[in-house]
This record gives structure tokens, C-alpha cells and sequence, in this order.
């Protein structure tokens, strides 16, 4: 019995024309697999526009929420009177429309009177958009006459509580998948989940972060034991960079685990990193696929890479960060500084996404989103109160508008001269690498640069390194 889990993301589910596009991917590929398990993003925009109307609710602001409600249904209703026929489940679908966007309204509304909005209540909100859309394609589906049914992974996918960025409990959301999708996919109906959102066991609503949609994909995929999980966007695969950013990027047939995790982590937004844990733990084919080019076979990742001549094969970057520094002559020979100063950051929930550290021991630099470097320079200071009192440690202090960019491919790891070659394309625009670090899993190079210099840094890499030789 062969098994396919597929996610359409929001841009292609972002119009009519796109839903019906994906309705016909749905359709041909339940014809081509025994059992099929859709997943479905709210659509392009809208999670954006959720939070919006949620955030400017607390703050004070009792109109913005009505104008977000009205424009929301103006956008929905447009799809539905399109897609769906007049004598069949328009009128329906509408009310269910209506239903939600009520219930937005009103969650706003408490919101505004209470002046703040808390996590749970942010997931509460911003999981209306998933729940929309999953009815709007199913609908589509059964038009076009599959058996099809829209299901609320709020009904399946357990999570721990922490909102805004939960994290699966696989045992009791595989035996919740196997009791509610189980039926559905043998007797040949497809169900169409909402992506991005759970429930903690008490049944309140949670989200699995935003662009979690992959993730919810990947977790059916694991639970249902698929075959292959497959993820529609709106380009032809994973990229050698951002296409946005850098119009010569190229398409990747064949990418690892490793590889995408590396790219994901660090930046490149078409795959959500947590999607590749779950899949990675069964070996299950992950795809990334262009709704809007179907016959284009996309972007393979599996356990297995394919060398590539210039050994770097993508290049991404994340924004927003800070470089922290804890430096002071004192510091060699202290033992746990490093312990400390780590134990401290993590007190503040903060990530941290690259260290280094000077041989000599006189300093550690890390890099976290800015958002969080006030309360983790003040807790570093505090649990070295002593060291800086003694001066052991000089000071601890942070530069602002940092960007990591990161070179991607397996080969880096026993390729000898790739670094001098990113390192060389970057001198030759008189780009200044801040600092540098290797990914634990030896197959990326990450380098930290300013924000002004991120996007000529990551242009260069593109076009020297791999363009150039691959
Ligand atoms: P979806 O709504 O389908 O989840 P996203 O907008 O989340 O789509 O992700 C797809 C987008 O990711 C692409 O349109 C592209 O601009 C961007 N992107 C960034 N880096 C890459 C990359 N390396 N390869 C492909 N796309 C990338
Ligand atoms: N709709 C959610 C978001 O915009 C989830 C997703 O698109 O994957 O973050
Ligand atoms: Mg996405």
C-alpha cells in the first residue's frame, strides 16, 4: 500500500486560480497513490494579517481588527463565489466564512478590552486562517466529485503548551492520527488538514511556529508511515539561494537531510526546520515541488547527496542578529566560564545560532536574534558579577544589525580550499567577515557579517563560488 502526504503552502492557495490549480494536483495524485493525506496552509497573507489585527487590538487600537475582519472576508468570499457552484456548498462555506471571521472579531475584541494579547491567545487567533482554508479545499475536492473532508489537526496533533512554538508529543499524535485518519484513507476519502496548528491534551489550540505548515506535513507523514511527503510552493525546488534575492539562483534535484537542515536553520524560508527531524527519523523522501509548474520535478532530499563540483552548493542568511561579547584577559584559565555564560543566555529562552571563541580564551562572541539581546547581556553580567568586580572578565557587550550567511554542501567537510574561496569572493568587494564558525554537522561554513554587507555577501558567494565552478 503505498502512502502520500502533501502540504500546499499560502502562495499556492493564495488565489482562486491557485486553490484550483492545487485541487487538480490533489485529484490527479489520488489517483496515482492507495492512501492520500493533504495539509493546507491558511492562504498567502492571511496568517500576516491574523496578527495584525491581534497586535493592534492590544495596543489600543479598536478599528484595525474590524478593517482586517472585513478585508479577510472580502478575500475568502472571493475564492469561495469562484471556486464553488451556486446550487452546491457556496452557501454553506460562506456561513463558515462568516463563522470565523466572527470569531476573530470577537477574540480582537476581548483582546482590546483586556489591552494585551498572550500566546494562547495569539495561536487562538492566528489558527483561523488554517481553518478556513482547509474547509474551502475540501469543498473544492468533493466539487470535484473525490470524497474529501476538512479535519482540524486540533484534533490530532498533541503538543506540549508552549504557544506560539509548540513542540509535537509523537506517541499520542501518531495513535490520534491512526484513530481519526485511518478511516477516512481507507475507505478512499482525502482528508485536507489544517497545517501550522495543534492542541495541548487539554484540547487548547496551539501553532508549531510560523511556516509550521511543513512541520505539520512531515508529522503526518511519520505518523501515517507514508512513503513520501510532498511540500507545493510556489517555486521549482530548494534553491541555490533565495530567488528573491539573487535572480540567477538554480534549482537542486537532489539535496541531504544535512543539507536542507543547514539551509532551513539557517535562513532559507522554503523549508520550516523542524520539517526534517520527523522524516529524517523513518527515511522518508521529502519533495519540494512548484504548484504552479507541477510537471517540474522539484527538489529530492534524502539521506543521500549528490557531490556537486563547487562543493558549496547553496548559500542563505538570517537577519536580525546581534554578536554578544565576553571578553577579558582575566578569563583564561577560569574554568566554566564558557558553562556559565551559556547557562545564563539559556535562562533568557534565548537561540543561539553561531559561537566562537578565541584560542587564547580572552574572549566568546555569540550570535542571537537582537530581539532578546537586553535581558541576555543583563543576565550574563549578573552571573559574572564577580569575574567583572575582579576583572577576570572586562565587560560584556553587543553589536547590533548582524547577519549570519551561511554556505551550504556536503563536500565541505573534506573539500580543502572552500573556505579560502568564499573568503576570496568576499574580499574582492572589501566585505568584512566579522566572525566565523563551522555547522555541527560539517557541511555548512557560517560567517557573520554586517547587515549593510548581507545581501552583496550572499550575491558574491552565489556567483563566485558556486555559479563560477558548478
Ligand atoms: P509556502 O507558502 O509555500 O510555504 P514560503 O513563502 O514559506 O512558501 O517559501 C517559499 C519561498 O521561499 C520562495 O518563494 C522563495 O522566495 C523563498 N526562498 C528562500 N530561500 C530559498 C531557497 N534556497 N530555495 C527556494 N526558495 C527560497
Ligand atoms: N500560515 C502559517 C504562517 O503563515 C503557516 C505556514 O504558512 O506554514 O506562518
Ligand atoms: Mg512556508
Amino acid at each position: 500500500m503505498t502512502t502520500l502526504a502533501m502540504k500546499f503552502g499560502g502562495t499556492s492557495v493564495g488565489s482562486p486560480e491557485a486553490h484550483g490549480q492545487a485541487a487538480d494536483i490533489v485529484l490527479e495524485q489520488a489517483q496515482n497513490w492507495d492512501r492520500l493525506a493533504v495539509v493546507v496552509s491558511a492562504m498567502a497573507g492571511v496568517t500576516d494579517a491574523l496578527t495584525r489585527g491581534a497586535r493592534t487590538a492590544a495596543a489600543g487600537d479598536d478599528q484595525t481588527y474590524r478593517a482586517v475582519a472585513a478585508d479577510l472576508r472580502v478575500r475568502h468570499y472571493r475564492a469561495v463565489d469562484e471556486l464553488l457552484d451556486p446550487n452546491g456548498e457556496r452557501a454553506p462555506l460562506l456561513a463558515t466564512v462568516d463563522e470565523y471571521l466572527d470569531e476573530f472579531a470577537m477574540f480582537c475584541h476581548s483582546v482590546h478590552v483586556l489591552g494585551e494579547v498572550t500566546p494562547r491567545a495569539m495561536d487562538a487567533i492566528t489558527s483561523l486562517g488554517e481553518r478556513i482554508n482547509a474547509r474551502i479545499l475540501a469543498a473544492l475536492v468533493r466539487q470535484k466529485d473525490a470524497r474529501s473532508e476538512a479535519v482540524d489537526a486540533t484534533e490530532m496533533i498533541v503538543t506540549d503548551d508552549k504557544y506560539q512554538n509548540a513542540a509535537p508529543l509523537m506517541a499520542r499524535t501518531r495513535e490520534r492520527v491512526a484513530a481519526r485518519l485511518s478511516p477516512l484513507l481507507d475507505e478512499g476519502a482525502i482528508p485536507i488538514v489544517t497545517g501550522f496548528i495543534g492542541a495541548t491534551a487539554e484540547g487548547i489550540t496551539t501553532t508549531l511556529g510560523r511556516g509550521g505548515s511543513d512541520y505539520s506535513a512531515a508529522i503526518l507523514g511519520d505518523c501515517l508511515d507514508a512513503d513520501e511527503v510532498w511540500l507545493w510552493t510556489d517555486v521549482d525546488g530548494v534553491m541555490s539561494t533565495d530567488p528573491r534575492l539573487v535572480p540567477e539562483a538554480r534549482v537542486l534535484p537532489v539535496l541531504s537531510y544535512n543539507e536542507v537542515s543547514e539551509l532551513a536553520y539557517f535562513g532559507a524560508k522554503v523549508v520550516h526546520p523542524r520539517t526534517i527531524r520527523p522524516v529524517v527519523e523513518r527515511g522518508i523522501p521529502l519533495w519540494v515541488k512548484n504548484t504552479f509548474n507541477p510537471t517540474h520535478p522539484g527538489t529530492r532530499i534524502n539521506r543521500e547527496t549528490e557531490p556537486s563540483p563547487s562543493t558549496v552548493k547553496a548559500v542563505t542568511a538570517i537577519e536580525k542578529l546581534s554578536m554578544v561579547n565576553v571578553e577579558g584577559r582575566g578569563m583564561m584559565g577560569v574554568p566554566g566560564i564558557a558553562a556559565r555564560t551559556f547557562a545564563a543566555v539559556a535562562s533568557q529562552g534565548a537561540s543561539v545560532l553561531m559561537i566562537t571563541q578565541a584560542s587564547s580564551e580572552q574572549s566568546i562572541s555569540f550570535l542571537i536574534p537582537t530581539a532578546t539581546v537586553a535581558p541576555v547581556v543583563g543576565a550574563v553580567e549578573e552571573e559574572m558579577a564577580r569575574e567583572l568586580a575582579r576583572k577576570d572578565v572586562d565587560r560584556v557587550w553587543s553589536i547590533d544589525d548582524v547577519v549570519i550567511v551561511t554556505a551550504v554542501g556536503s563536500g565541505l567537510r573534506t573539500t580543502p580550499g572552500v573556505g579560502a574561496r568564499i573568503f576570496g569572493a568576499l574580499a574582492q568587494v572589501g566585505i568584512n567577515v566579522i566572525a566565523v564558525a563551522q555547522g555541527s554537522s560539517e557541511c555548512s561554513i557560517s560567517l557573520a557579517v554586517a547587515a549593510e554587507d548581507a545581501a552583496n555577501a550572499v550575491r558574491q558567494i552565489h556567483n563566485e563560488v558556486i555559479l563560477e565552478v558548478g
